[in-house]
């Protein structure tokens, strides 16, 4: 048998992420470490690890965010590399740096391309180089005095403050007003500086329907670039992405191949190497694309890429990171079929999204063709609102667009989850909705769409609750009673026992 690429890995990260690193890494033959928070002691990406070792404390600060604890347990049980996953310290160059100064490889890019790529406004400075349309923006500002508003009357109003160091929506304001402007910037960069250690804000010109459009790229150490296409991520809330799909329905060949050579200019440009994404917006009353920003990591939504491209986009991490040459050629990428990938919350749609949180009782994924179910979490499992809420993602690959929406469609119906409410029902409203099935929509959908969060479910759904409700409080022992854990606590909040029962369904 060849020996692995590593004999042991360490993947910095939890939840669905964590999971799928592994899975990669075993079918690798390389050894996994997982490390874990309290609230995560029996989570799934610990069971699944060889080795699982504490990360002693509750919040992200204390834990997943720690690159000291992270260091430590890597260097004292023989990691030779360390995979971030995505969040977390996955875009920090600090974690990049520590690791490099260990003697560990860093499954990633070089502190100095990840900083180049991860400050907002210093990768717009690249992609100008390489002769890439960026959104007009201004440079880093600050709130008061004459600059900001000068340079907001050039933008023109609409438009938005956004953080450097942005990331997940955050950090970000609209500003319709000039007058609003200051306050507006100051709140962006206590945010920013909250969120990211980095208070840095700008002013960035406000597309008013566009349509998120973003590029994977990779990059191996021997200067060799390639893209794999297009991931359409429109569906958003709240600037963070709900659904994606792949291919985008809006793109034609000319566009795919102009914003295809564009993410690779920026990728060259910045000398980056391993797995990112160029994103970019697309002005659908113009036509034009523009530069938004580079992800420096593995994207939330990659696994629709692998399902049209059948190819493991983690694998070619680890072997970029180990120094192996990319041997994918640009021309030989084709897609087949179409892919659409939901992300699963733990979050209450019909309630102004309020995070749930308690111990899932019952968790009976679907499964048929074309489906693939990347899950953190595991029936019995306590979900604690530390960290994001997103438990899960469901991805459905088809021959074609039609076909892949009508497996989501069919695999949300056939996914009960009781113990805490999900986003489920919600995501099967915008995949059926009209405006979805067509394929026209803009990142202001569901903004547009209120309808959407009011309705309560379908009359299917709601008997598909109450049938599990009955079955499942009639099951054995072992199951604890409705809402309750074993230890007797108080009745979760939001229990689905009531999202099953009249008044959430009415
Ligand atoms: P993607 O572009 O991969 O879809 P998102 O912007 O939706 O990424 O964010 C993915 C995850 O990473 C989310 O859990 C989000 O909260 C987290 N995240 C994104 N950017 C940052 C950041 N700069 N720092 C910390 N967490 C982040
Ligand atoms: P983040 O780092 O938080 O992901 P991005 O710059 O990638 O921030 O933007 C996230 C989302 O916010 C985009 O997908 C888009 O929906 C919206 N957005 C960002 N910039 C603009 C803009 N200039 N005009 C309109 N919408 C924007
Ligand atoms: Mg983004």
């Amino acid at each position: 048998m060849v020996s692995p690429i590593f004999s042991k890995v360490l993947v910095a990260n939890r939840g669905e992420i964590a999971v799928r690193v592994q899975q990669t890494l075993q079918a690798m033959g390389v050894g996994t470490i997982a490390v874990y928070s309290e609230p995560d002691s029996s989570a799934p990406h610990v069971a699944l690890a060889d080795e699982a070792y504490p990360l002693q404390g509750f919040t992200a600060e204390e834990t997943y965010l720690d690159i000291g604890k992270h260091i430590a347990i890597a260097r004292r049980h023989g990691a030779e590399a360390i995979h971030p996953g995505y969040g977390f310290l996955s875009e920090s160059p600090q974690f990049s740096r520590a690791c490099l100064e260990a003697g560990i490889v860093f499954i990633g890019p070089s502190p100095e391309s990840m900083a180049a790529l991860g400050d907002k406004v210093r990768s717009k400075e690249l992609a100008i180089q390489a002769a890439v349309p960026v959104v007009p923006s201004s440079p880093v500002c600050e709130p008061d005095g004459e600059e900001a508003a000068s340079f907001g009357a050039d933008l023109k109003y609409p438009l938005l403050v956004k953080a450097a160091a942005g990331g997940g929506g955050r950090g970000m304001r609209l500003v319709t007003d000039p007058k609003d402007l200051t306050l507006s910037m100051e709140s962006a960069q206590r945010e920013a500086a909250a969120a990211f250690g980095d208070g840095r804000v700008f002013l960035e010109s406000y597309i008013p329907r566009p349509r998120h459009v973003e590029f994977q790229v990779l990059a191996d150490n021997h200067g060799h670039v390639i893209h794999l296409m297009e991931r359409e991520c429109s569906i958003q809330r709240r600037h963070q992405k709900i659904i994606e799909e792949t291919p985008s329905p809006v793109l034609t060949p000319e566009l795919r191949r102009q914003m295809g050579q564009a993410a690779v200019a920026v990728t060259r440009a910045a000398g980056y190497q391993n797995a990112g994404t160029a994103e970019f917006l697309i002005d659908e009353e113009s036509g034009q694309f523009y530069f938004l920003e580079m992800n420096t990591r593995l994207q939330v939504e990659h696994p629709i890429t692998e399902a049209v491209l059948g190819l493991d986009l983690v694998e070619w991490q680890v072997r970029i990171a180990a120094g192996e040459p990319l041997t994918l050629e640009q021309e030989d990428q084709r897609t087949s079929g179409h892919a659409v990938e939901c992300r699963i919350y733990a979050e209450d749609p019909y309630n102004n999204f309020a995070p749930s949180a308690g111990k899932i009782t019952h968790w009976l994924p679907p499964s048929g063709p074309g489906l693939r179910l990347d899950s953190g979490v595991a029936q019995g499992q306590e979900i604690s609102t530390y960290y994001d809420p997103m438990l899960a993602k469901l991805i459905a690959w088809g021959p074609d667009r039609q076909t892949s929406l009508r497996r989501m469609e069919l695999a949300l119906s056939h996914f009960p989850v009781l113990g805490l409410v999900t986003n489920i029902p919600f995501l099967r409203e915008v995949i059926r909705h009209p405006h979805f099935q067509n394929g026209q929509y803009d990142t202001n959908f569901l903004e547009n769409t209120p309808a959407i969060t009011q309705s309560r479910g379908s009359e299917e759904t709601r008997q598909l609750a109450n049938a599990l409700a009955a079955w499942a409080s009639s099951a054995s022992d072992d199951v604890t009673s409705p809402g309750q854990t074993a230890g007797g606590r108080e009745p979760v909040h939001d229990s689905p026992w009531r999202a099953a029962g009249p008044r959430q369904f009415p």
